[in-house]
């Protein structure tokens, strides 16, 4: 499968420079730095090789804690929160990135979506009985999701275009299977180390290390690697225990100095993510609208069609005037 056929090259190379790194390597006054809720780029010295720390705290338990959603389910959220906020920092766009899973487990649907801005959200939708966190630990794709698929778009701002990839879900965890899309790719390899978990207060936290390798072919700033420099930036990433991605006493910088300080670690301005949601009364009514009028006429209760966004679970009610801007009974007859 060739998963990577686009009309568009969505540029992975000009990316992680974005922030107020130091190129000549000199010390960066790093005060006022946030560190918690931040996708955090960072280079490795030795080879040239990219990649970023996303770290989730008080904006994820928000998101997780507006749903009444089992802890297997919230925990598998909270990871693909932080792994779709970590694709999307990797990426060079202007517009909306989405993640999401469709499969035959009793997760069937989970998806998230990251704005240029860093404004993220994410909803699960749970259908049937879901294992304990504990039993889930260690194989929450089967267990929860099932058989099916991952996908990826990005919607442009600027243009019509799109760029998709999508993945089955063959892998124990949400890493095994984005780790499996990246095998395939021919333009760019890259890898992740997911975590997410409660705190002791038991606010949710999630934390997620990607490192990317971009080949020199074709210009764009990438780098030639060898095997074994790509394969030791990976298992020092994947070294990093739960505690040490989710602790919020431990600044991402000194988590990325644990890992690579012997090979050299640079860290760039941190870029905020937010708890916010896109949806508004107008692209509700634009929504309803689109509906033909015997259809939003048949879901009427008391008048008013009742909608709930399912990302962030904010009610809203509209009656058929303020849809299509007259009464529910005129036209009727004609039909
Ligand atoms: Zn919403």
């Amino acid at each position: 499968m060739d998963f990577l056929k686009s009309e568009i090259a969505v540029d992975f190379r000009k990316t992680a420079a974005d922030g107020a790194g130091d190129a000549e390597g000199r010390s960066i006054d790093m005060t006022g730095w946030a560190t918690d809720d931040v996708i955090q780029p960072f280079m490795i010295d030795a080879t040239g090789l990219h990649g970023r720390y996303v770290r989730l705290g008080p904006q994820l338990d928000a998101i997780l804690s507006r749903h009444a959603m089992d802890d297997a389910s919230a925990r598998l959220l909270g990871e693909f929160l932080a792994l779709a906020v970590g694709l999307a920092s990797a990426l060079k766009y202007d517009g909306i990135f989405t993640l999401q899973v469709k499969g035959d487990g009793p997760v069937p649907i989970m998806v998230a979506d990251v704005s240029n801005d860093g404004d993220m959200r994410g909803y699960a939708q749970i259908k049937g009985a879901v294992p304990s966190a504990a039993a889930a630990a260690g194989a929450p794709v089967p267990k929860l999701l099932g058989a099916g698929y991952l996908a990826f778009t990005v919607d442009f701002s600027t243009s019509s275009e799109r760029y998709q990839g999508i993945v089955s879900l063959d892998g124990a965890t949400l890493s095994d299977v984005i780790d499996h899309y990246f095998e395939q790719s021919a333009q760019f390899a890259a890898s992740a180390h997911l975590a997410c978990n409660r705190d002791a207060e038991g606010h949710w936290r999630a934390g997620a290390l990607i490192v990317q390798h971009l080949p020199p072919e074709g210009g764009g700033g990438g780098v030639a690697l060898g095997a074994d420099d790509w394969n030791r930036a990976v298992t020092l990433m994947k070294s990093a225990t739960e505690a040490e991605m989710l602790d919020p006493a431990l600044d991402p910088g000194a988590l990325l100095y644990r890992l690579y300080n012997e090979d050299g670690v640079r860290v760039f301005q941190p870029k905020p993510v937010r708890d916010r949601c896109r949806c508004s009364d107008e692209r509700m009514l634009g929504a309803l609208a689109a509906i033909s009028e015997d259809e939003v006429r048949s879901i009427l209760n008391d008048g008013k069609v009742e909608m709930t966004c399912e990302f962030c679970n904010t009610h809203r009610s509209f009656s058929f005037e303020q849809i299509f801007g007259r009464a529910v009974g005129d036209g009727m007859a004609e039909e």
